[in-house]
């Protein structure tokens, strides 16, 4: 198989935030020529699936300003630099919910938008959830809401639950359920 691969020529860098940098490459194509790429950097991020014992799953709902508008989704936040995931994955249910969960499972990472950012999202699932309090960090407005299965399916038919790692909770749950009524 031949590699795809695209070597950097050049790195111009254009734009260092609090959370993310910008900065576009040029790179030497597989065939030769030279393009450029433009590049966000993220130190990564992690999503919580919260599922009560009573069988609903803990969603936020909170205004996304790239959107402009308010959608609901799991629980979720940035990596801060070393933190290991699983308990930024427990610190943030805490701090948007005000859930602490006794059991936390790794579930699946993935990339959230390879085509110009290199965000990787660890996915874990919270059972054994006990209510306490919400303390959310002083920019951030959310609100915690049960949900079933079928509610969240209507979320996102009706565009409310509208990004990846949420819709991945739904088909997760889904396929969770149906393999409980399958016996397996
Ligand atoms: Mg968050």
């Amino acid at each position: 198989m031949k590699p795809f691969y695209e070597k950097t020529i050049h790195t111009k860098p254009i734009f260092q935030g609090r959370m993310i940098s910008l900065q576009v490459d040029e790179v030497e194509l597989p065939n030769g020529q030279t393009s450029t790429r433009e590049v966000v950097k993220h130190p990564g991020a992690v999503a919580v699936m919260p599922f009560t014992t009573d069988g609903r799953m803990v969603v936020v709902r909170q205004f996304r300003k790239p959107l402009e508008k308010e959608i609901y989704e799991i629980p979720a936040g940035k990596l801060e630099k070393g933190e290991d995931p699983a308990s930024c994955a427990l610190r943030e249910l805490e701090e948007e919910t005000g859930f602490a969960a006794e059991s936390l499972q790794l579930v699946t990472s993935f990339y959230t938008s390879p085509g110009f950012a290199d965000e990787l999202l660890y996915i874990f699932e919270a059972t054994g959830l006990t209510q306490g309090k919400v303390h959310p960090d002083e920019d951030e407005f959310v609100e915690a809401q049960l949900i079933s299965l079928e509610e969240g399916l209507e979320l996102m038919a009706a565009e409310q639950i509208h990004d990846a790692k949420t819709v991945f909770a739904l088909m997760y749950w889904q396929n969770k359920r149906l393999k409980a009524q399958l016996g397996k």
